[in-house]
């Protein structure tokens, strides 16, 4: 049902793909820059102290950081200045990272731990641009537009979980100077991860283990509790509905739950994408109107489950690294050093809030 998208290459062999509102669109202008191949040394290393993969990736030093003005990787090539998108025009296009953390194709996932030697850091990173306007945020977005970008993620998601080395597929969004964002231009990233990424594991141990004692899906579940509450409910719609979790951990903490107990983004049925279109531009509405302020710093992520995974329930987690007009949340040495957060703004009162900005 996931429409395919229109694929061309970069100069430098890199993968680029077009997804349009309308198909047919032909996608013929050549990128004509003299890069050099990407070459790229990632590695991974085990941490057996406290557990996971600790990914080392120098060449991302030299990323692109805070272009001046007219010189947005991420704008459309119109005159002179060619940029990663050789198309004068285009609604969601999305292209390998000239600078990613993981590239390359390994056999399998590295499920294994390998102890004091380095893995190359293979999988794939990509960036997804939904608008050809340097200045527009997800609000500013048609219904329709948001529509071809789920899909966009959804044709992504079901792609790079079926590659045999690829353990999780996450999408997420960072918006904000103050998220270390490097690039104004609304964009996403998409992380094919070559193994399971430690929220991920965690979260997949806590859905296989409610299954056990309880027969039933954690996510169901707490969106049920959330829902009978209702004083952590930020919106209710027919197939999605918005709720701040009980035990949030970051200012501003919302999740985005289909009703539907769906595995990932491309179990998603038309009518439930038509709808997510509509709560996520909501969703960045509220966001903006919170203090009157565009483009509050944010991070948006998809929770998808590890490839093969049978069991599993969608949902996005969007928060704030912000916890007032005029104050940033810091991870300090609570957070930082024993990964114990605390936070200032209750969730009865961040829904509150949120529900008063819609
Ligand atoms: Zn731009
Ligand atoms: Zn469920």
């Amino acid at each position: 049902m996931t429409p395919g998208p229109v694929r061309r290459r970069l100069a430098d062999g890199r993968e680029i793909l077009y997804f349009d509102d309308e198909p047919g669109r032909p996608h013929d202008a050549v990128d004509s820059r003299p890069l050099d191949r990407v070459t790229t040394d990632s590695e991974l290393r085990w941490d057996p102290m406290f557990g996971g993969w600790a990914v080392l990736a120098g060449h991302r030093q030299a990323r692109t950081y805070r272009p001046p003005a007219g010189r947005c990787p991420l704008c459309p090539t119109r005159g002179e200045y060619a940029t990663e998108i050789p198309d004068a025009s285009y609604d969601v296009v999305v292209f390998e990272n000239r600078f990613p953390s993981f590239t390359g194709a390994g056999e399998r996932p590295c499920t294994q731990p390998v102890e004091g030697l380095a893995v190359p850091g293979y999988g794939r990173c990509e960036v997804v641009v939904p608008t050809d306007v340097h200045k527009a945020g997800i609000a500013d977005l048609s219904p329709g537009r948001v529509r071809t970008l789920i899909d966009a993620w959804a044709q992504r998601t079901d792609e790079l979980s079926h590659r045999p080395d690829i353990a999780a597929v996450s999408v997420f969004e960072n918006r904000g100077d103050a998220v270390g964002v490097t690039l104004e231009h609304t964009h996403q990233q998409i992380y094919a991860f070559p193994f399971v990424p430690p929220i991920t594991a965690r979260f997949a141990a806590s859905m296989a283990d409610h299954r056990d004692r309880t027969g039933r899906c954690l996510v169901c579940d707490q969106l049920t509790h959330s829902l009978d509450a209702g004083d952590r409910t930020v919106s209710r719609r027919t197939k999605w509905s918005v709720v701040v979790p009980f035990a949030a951990r970051w200012p501003f903490e919302v999740n985005v739950v289909p009703h539907r107990h769906v595995r990932g983004l491309p179990d998603l049925d038309a009518p439930e994408r038509d709808e997510l279109a509509e709560v996520w531009r909501d969703l960045f509405r509220r966001y903006d109107a919170l203090f009157d302020q565009p483009r509050l710093p944010t991070i948006a992520a998809w929770h998808q489950m590890p490839s093969g995974t049978v069991d599993g329930h969608l949902f996005a987690q969007a928060f704030s690294v912000q916890r007032d007009a005029d104050k940033l949340k810091y991870l300090a040495g609570s957070e930082s050093a024993y990964g114990q957060w605390v936070l200032d703004v209750p969730p009865e009162r961040t829904a509150e809030l949120l529900r008063a900005a819609g």
